[in-house]
């Protein structure tokens, strides 16, 4: 099935956007799948350039994305109702944007037509991370980054 044509995610609610519509905002950053700390004291979010070691260091996408929660139980799902959780992810991120009510980065491959924008743009975490199986967890605070927002 193709994408709709009629940049649907201007007039179409998350809650209302059938599944390929939904696939299709991920623009595959990877930002997502890098390890994030939570300040206790005021709930603030940061990002590491730590990143879960199945993902494909090129195509910055999981190759197990259907079985991922049974490798990964911490991994997140989004879903529509999520609310205050969207703020888990990078600012970027198009399901955080609409949620947000605000219109998509030129670099999104649903506006560029091109899956390579978002790394041409430096969004992705394509070469910048190290893989979670080679870091000390009890050194990750020394990779927190101010590169994901
Ligand atoms: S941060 Fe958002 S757009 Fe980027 S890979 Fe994750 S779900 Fe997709
Ligand atoms: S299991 Fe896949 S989707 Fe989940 S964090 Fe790891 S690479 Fe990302």
């Amino acid at each position: 099935m193709t994408v709709d044509v009629l940049n649907f995610w201007e007039n179409t609610a998350l809650e209302d956007m059938i599944h390929v519509q939904w696939e299709s905002l991920c623009d595959n950053c990877g930002r997502c799948c890098l390890h994030k700390l939570e300040d206790e004291d005021t709930g603030d979010i940061y990002f590491t350039d730590v990143v879960c070691h199945y993902i494909d260091e090129q195509s910055c996408q999981c190759p197990h994305y259907e079985a991922r929660q049974q490798l990964v139980p911490d991994c997140l799902t989004i879903d529509s109702n999520w609310g205050d959780k969207f703020n888990w992810l990078p600012s970027t991120c198009a399901y955080r944007l609409l949620h947000e009510k605000k219109p998509l980065f030129d670099w999104h491959p649903l506006i560029s037509g091109d899956v390579e924008t978002v790394h041409l743009a430096g969004i992705s975490v394509r070469g910048r991370t190290f893989s979670d199986d080679e870091v000390n967890e009890k050194e990750i605070d020394l990779h927190i980054i101010n590169w994901v927002k």
